[in-house]
């Protein structure tokens, strides 16, 4: 395979891959998408190594020793020094790191500097970006010569105006670093780079795009820049998510701390992984489990999710001081027509009108003729974004 580019996306007890093959003109095309699943302590299963092609076949499912970040990068090494084989192995590899903190507004070739600085940011973002550098350190140690790119769900949001990134705490603490950080960079990032194709009128126009997935926000872009953002600190504000709360009064915090008793930790799980859908629903994080359910508690959850977006969107739509787009992604974003069509007649008020029958077909564009804001659906593609930006990075060294 000609000049393959690893991305690697690096959870807890999963590690996400894909590989990509640089043709001539430097472009890429997706020739294997796999995971690593079920790493780590916590698991009781052993973990499986699957790896489908470009086309989404399978080429192998089965299970494996690896017991961490270390082994599971090992297995996809072996898995493609077997399979797929290049004479040089990898040409880079490039990572997904949640975390940037204010240095990093692009993405950055690792060395050790960068390692030591991106450390620093693990009480940040605690719950993921560990998982990242441990992943990056389980490269280094297989195969040290391979050059490294980190790429930050932050760095798009570092273009936002001084106050959307804002507080309003005492300035020392700002200073400190605690502010309004914004993730899902990423995934807005590919969208940004789609819309000159999927919707040219659009891409230099205000548009919110709702990242709808496990964890979803929205963000307000103009001409392709970040204007405002639902999450914040951390991946938990904004609008409520499969297990996360999204936005919540401070004061709930020390009430729990205060008044019942709560420890940090015992918080810390029921933001992350109690709350959100499966909260609300008591039944499940999932949404398709959710809308096929007659539970009241299952609709009430729905409902509140619907209702958080309008909520947002309004907000976000007054940061760009007016809208001429909305933009569907991820997997609710891009699967759910339901969840669409619910929005969508939320906004009315802001002069959008359906077309049913182009939503239940996924798109890409749903809004009715009549329509003020054109509404669409793009499945987005963080890894393709790592991909270009690692390809980018080593070839301008190259160069020089
Ligand atoms: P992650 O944030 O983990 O990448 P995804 O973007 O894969 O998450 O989104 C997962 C969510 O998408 C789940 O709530 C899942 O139920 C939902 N989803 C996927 N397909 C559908 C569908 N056909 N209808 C409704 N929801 C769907």
């Amino acid at each position: 395979m000609r000049e393959p580019i690893l991305v690697i996306n690096a959870g807890s007890s999963s590690i996400k891959f894909s590989v990509y093959e640089t043709a001539a003109d430097r472009t890429l095309s997706a020739a294997a998408h796999g995971q690593v699943e079920d790493l780590g302590e916590g698991s009781d299963r052993p973990a499986r190594i699957e790896v489908a092609d470009g086309r989404g076949r399978k080429l192998i499912d089965k299970p494996i020793a690896a017991k961490d970040h270390a082994g599971a990068m090992a297995a996809i090494h072996d898995w493609f020094a077997e399979h797929i084989g290049s004479e040089a192995g990898f040409s880079g590899v490039g990572h997904r790191v949640v975390h940037g903190g204010l240095a990093y507004a692009q993405p950055v070739r690792i060395d050790a500097a960068v390692l030591a600085a991106l450390d620093e940011l693990v009480p940040l973002a605690p719950l993921h970006q560990p998982h990242n550098l441990a992943a990056i350190r389980a490269v280094s140690g297989l195969a040290p010569d391979v050059p490294q790119v980190a790429c930050f769900d932050t760095a798009f949001h570092r273009a936002q105006p001084p106050l959307a990134q804002q507080f309003a705490l005492p300035r020392e603490l700002t200073a400190k670093g605690v502010r309004r950080y914004g993730f899902h960079g990423l995934s807005y990032e590919y969208i940004t780079s789609a819309l000159p194709r999927v919707a040219p009128d659009c891409a230099d126009g205000k548009v919110v795009v709702a990242h709808l997935g496990n964890g979803a926000s929205m963000c307000a872009i103009e001409a392709g820049r970040s204007i405002a953002t639902t999450m914040s600190f951390t991946a938990l504000d904004g609008l409520p998510m499969g297990t996360r709360t999204g936005a919540l009064d401070p004061g709930v915090i020390l009430y729990l701390l205060q008044h019942e008793g709560m420890s940090a930790a015992q918080i810390e799980h029921l933001l992350y992984e109690r709350s959100g859908l499966l909260g609300v629903s008591g039944l499940s994080s999932d949404m398709r489990a959710l809308l096929a359910s007659s539970l009241p508690a299952a609709k009430e959850a729905v409902d509140l999710f619907v209702y958080r977006i309008g909520r947002e969107l309004g907000s976000l739509a007054a940061a760009l001081g007016g809208l001429d787009a909305i933009v569907f992604t991820a997997g609710i974003g891009e699967n759910a027509a339901e969840i669409r069509a619910r929005v969508c007649k939320d906004a009315r008020w802001l002069g959008v009108t359906l077309d049913e029958r182009a939503n239940a077909a996924g798109g890409p564009r749903i809004s009715g003729s009549d329509s003020r804001i054109s509404i669409w659906v793009i499945p987005t593609d963080e890894n393709l974004v790592i991909a270009r930006h690692t390809r980018r990075l080593l070839d301008a060294g190259t160069s020089n």
